[in-house]
């Protein structure tokens, strides 16, 4: 069963506060997806690009399908023709093939760049130096194919309020230095997706644009 009181509630949470809700589907049937959807739902997320392939032929042709889970370089082109936003680029290499793979299918992908502000070692994600870097690199300039859009990060899983709302002002903080600092005036870098069921309240307060969530309205 579907929690759409809990949807409900977050829909009205966020709408005065523009922050998009990615309704996280991975591991959910089909039909709870769509109960979603007739509620007026677009945007969903899978965290393997082969769910994410599956999903585009079971359901409705407008939703606007993103990857969030941990993206192998050999797995870009089972999205890469439909994908609207890859929330987990952690390198320049995944970035190159991804533009790839986009130019061959004569497409324009939005990304972000997901940043480690985690405590735990297995979280995926650049930090700092490695995205400045990555920003500062020639190799970026030649990648028509992609739109770098903003950040994604996953705070600490832990009950500790005070930790997990100084991650995200973190990540908050670099997205404004990046932008200020190292995306060029025209480019649009709008995108700040963090917080999920047990924190997108703490995220929003602290800046997100974007909550990925997935348990808080599916249920378990
Ligand atoms: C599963 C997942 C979510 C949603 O997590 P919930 O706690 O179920 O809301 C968000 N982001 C990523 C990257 C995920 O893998």
């Amino acid at each position: 069963m579907v929690n759409i009181d809990n949807y409900c509630k977050v829909v009205d949470e966020l709408r005065n506060k523009g922050v998009k809700l990615v309704a996280v589907s991975k591991r959910q049937p089909a039909e709870k997806i769509s109960e979603f959807y007739k509620l007026g739902q677009r945007i969903f997320g899978e965290n393997r690009a082969q769910d994410l392939k599956r999903r585009l032929h079971e359901l409705p042709a407008d939703i606007e399908w993103h990857m969030i889970g941990h993206l192998q370089s050999n797995k870009i082109k089972y999205i890469a023709d439909f994908v609207s936003l890859i929330h987990s680029v952690d390198s320049l290499k995944l970035l190159e093939m991804i533009n790839q793979e986009a130019f061959n299918g004569q497409r324009v992908v939005d990304c972000l760049l997901q940043l480690h502000i985690a405590a735990e070692e297995t979280k995926f994600g650049m930090d700092e130096a490695e995205v400045k870097n990555l920003l500062q690199s020639s190799e970026l300039i030649n990648m028509q194919n992609i739109r770098l859009r903003g950040l994604m990060g996953m705070a600490t899983f832990t009950d500790d309020e005070i930790r997990v709302g100084k991650e995200f002002r973190y990540l908050k903080s670099l997205f404004d230095d990046l932008k200020k600092n190292f995306i060029k005036e025209q480019q649009v870098f709008d995108t700040l997706s963090m917080g999920m069921s047990d924190d997108y309240k703490i995220a929003i307060a602290e800046g997100s644009t974007m909550v990925r969530i997935g348990t808080l309205i599916f249920g378990k």
